[in-house]
Protein backbone atom coordinates (compact mmCIF):
# COMPACT_ATOMS: atom_id res chain seq x y z
CA UNK A 1 0.00 0.00 0.00
CA UNK A 2 1.04 3.70 -0.79
CA UNK A 3 1.29 6.01 1.77
CA UNK A 4 -0.31 9.50 1.88
CA UNK A 5 2.93 11.08 1.39
CA UNK A 6 3.84 9.03 -1.04
CA UNK A 7 1.18 9.66 -3.20
CA UNK A 8 1.15 13.10 -2.83
CA UNK A 9 5.05 13.16 -4.00
CA UNK A 10 4.19 11.17 -6.78
CA UNK A 11 1.73 13.92 -7.82
CA UNK A 12 4.17 16.68 -7.24
CA UNK A 13 6.51 15.19 -9.63
CA UNK A 14 3.67 14.69 -12.32
CA UNK A 15 2.54 17.79 -12.02
CA UNK A 16 6.40 19.69 -12.14
CA UNK A 17 6.88 17.36 -15.31
CA UNK A 18 3.86 18.51 -16.50
CA UNK A 19 4.11 21.86 -16.19
CA UNK A 20 7.65 21.48 -18.09
CA UNK A 21 5.97 19.38 -21.21
CA UNK A 22 3.97 22.29 -21.48
CA UNK A 23 6.81 24.99 -21.22
CA UNK A 24 8.58 22.91 -23.79
CA UNK A 25 5.69 22.27 -26.53
CA UNK A 26 4.58 25.60 -26.15
CA UNK A 27 8.38 26.62 -26.66
CA UNK A 28 8.60 24.74 -29.42
CA UNK A 29 6.25 27.04 -31.49
CA UNK A 30 9.36 29.58 -31.23
CA UNK A 31 12.72 29.66 -32.42
CA UNK A 32 15.54 31.00 -31.44
CA UNK A 33 17.70 33.54 -32.73
CA UNK A 34 21.10 33.88 -30.84
CA UNK A 35 22.20 36.65 -32.42
CA UNK A 36 19.76 38.80 -31.51
CA UNK A 37 18.77 37.13 -28.39
CA UNK A 38 14.93 36.75 -29.04
CA UNK A 39 12.20 34.41 -29.82
CA UNK A 40 10.27 34.26 -33.20
CA UNK A 41 7.09 33.02 -33.19
CA UNK A 42 7.65 30.23 -36.17
CA UNK A 43 4.18 31.08 -37.98
CA UNK A 44 3.63 35.01 -37.10
CA UNK A 45 7.51 35.43 -37.36
CA UNK A 46 6.67 38.01 -34.18
CA UNK A 47 9.23 38.49 -31.51
CA UNK A 48 8.41 37.10 -28.07
CA UNK A 49 10.33 37.62 -24.82
CA UNK A 50 12.85 34.91 -23.83
CA UNK A 51 13.08 36.23 -20.65
CA UNK A 52 9.29 35.37 -20.14
CA UNK A 53 8.70 32.42 -22.17
CA UNK A 54 11.57 30.51 -20.02
CA UNK A 55 11.35 31.40 -16.78
CA UNK A 56 7.52 32.92 -16.10
CA UNK A 57 6.33 30.60 -19.20
CA UNK A 58 4.52 33.22 -20.37
CA UNK A 59 4.23 34.39 -24.07
CA UNK A 60 5.03 38.10 -24.02
CA UNK A 61 5.11 39.41 -27.28
CA UNK A 62 7.84 42.18 -27.82
CA UNK A 63 7.20 45.73 -28.42
CA UNK A 64 9.41 46.91 -31.82
CA UNK A 65 11.17 49.84 -31.63
CA UNK A 66 13.79 51.83 -34.32
CA UNK A 67 16.87 50.00 -31.67
CA UNK A 68 15.84 46.93 -30.50
CA UNK A 69 12.69 45.49 -28.73
CA UNK A 70 10.79 46.14 -25.37
CA UNK A 71 9.21 43.65 -23.46
CA UNK A 72 5.36 44.83 -22.39
CA UNK A 73 5.28 42.37 -18.94
CA UNK A 74 5.71 44.74 -16.02
CA UNK A 75 7.75 42.97 -13.57
CA UNK A 76 9.90 42.34 -16.56
CA UNK A 77 10.50 45.08 -18.60
CA UNK A 78 13.29 43.74 -20.27
CA UNK A 79 14.82 45.45 -23.50
CA UNK A 80 16.58 44.15 -26.63
CA UNK A 81 19.07 45.73 -28.37
CA UNK A 82 19.17 45.19 -32.14
CA UNK A 83 22.75 44.69 -33.16
CA UNK A 84 21.80 45.43 -36.41
CA UNK A 85 20.79 49.36 -35.44
CA UNK A 86 22.88 51.86 -35.86
CA UNK A 87 22.65 55.10 -34.60
CA UNK A 88 21.81 57.63 -37.02
CA UNK A 89 25.13 59.98 -38.26
CA UNK A 90 25.23 63.77 -38.82
CA UNK A 91 28.65 63.18 -39.99
CA UNK A 92 29.07 63.86 -43.63
CA UNK A 93 30.92 60.96 -45.62
CA UNK A 94 34.87 61.10 -45.09
CA UNK A 95 35.43 60.65 -49.19
CA UNK A 96 34.16 63.74 -50.13
CA UNK A 97 37.60 65.46 -49.31
CA UNK A 98 39.22 62.93 -52.04
CA UNK A 99 36.97 64.52 -54.65
ZN1 LIG B 1 9.69 39.69 -20.67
Amino acid sequence: MFKIKEVLQAFEVLNSSLSWMLGYLKRRQYRFDKRLGVYFHKKTNEPFCPSCLISKNIESPLQETISGWQCGIKDCDKYYINPDYKEPTNDKPKDWLNY
